[in-house]
C-alpha cells in the first residue's frame, strides 16, 4: 500500500499531529479541519473503506466508536461532537483507507 497516505502516516513516513496510538489504532488531527477540533481515527491495518469491514473487524470497529468520545473529552470538547465515515466514491471518500472523522468544538464550523 505504498501509495496510501494514511499507511504512510501510520508508518511515520508522513508527519501528523498525533492524539492517540495503540497497537491497532492511530488518531491524529485532520490537516484541513472543518471544526475547531477535527480528528481522524484510523486502523493501522490498511482497510480500504467501511464497505470492506467484515465480522472479523467487529471489535476493531467497536474500538474506533468507543475511542471517539474519549478523544473529544481529552481534547476539551464538552458540547457534543459529530462522527462521519465517508464510504466510496458516492459517499465522498477521498482517502481510500478507512477513517472516522470526529469533529467538535463551538459553532460556527467552517463546514458540516
Ligand atoms: P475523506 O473525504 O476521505 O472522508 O476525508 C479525508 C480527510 O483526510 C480530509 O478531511 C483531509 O483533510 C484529510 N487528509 C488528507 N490528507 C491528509 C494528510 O496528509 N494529513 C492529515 N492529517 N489529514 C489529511
Ligand atoms: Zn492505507
Amino acid at each position: 500500500m505504498t501509495d496510501c497516505i494514511f499507511c504512510k502516516i501510520v508508518a511515520g513516513q508522513i508527519p501528523c499531529k498525533k492524539v492517540y496510538e495503540d497497537e491497532e489504532l492511530l488518531a491524529f488531527h485532520d490537516i484541513h479541519p472543518w471544526a475547531p477540533v477535527h480528528v481522524l481515527i484510523v486502523p493501522k491495518a490498511h482497510i480500504e473503506s467501511h464497505a470492506d469491514l467484515t465480522d472479523a473487524h467487529a471489535q476493531l470497529a467497536g474500538r474506533m466508536m468507543v475511542l471517539a468520545p474519549q478523544l473529544m473529552k481529552q481534547l476539551g470538547v464538552s458540547g457534543g461532537f459529530r462522527t462521519v465515515i465517508n464510504t466510496g466514491r458516492d459517499g465522498g471518500q477521498e482517502v481510500m483507507h478507512l477513517h472516522m472523522h470526529v469533529m467538535g468544538g463551538p459553532r460556527p464550523w467552517s463546514k458540516g
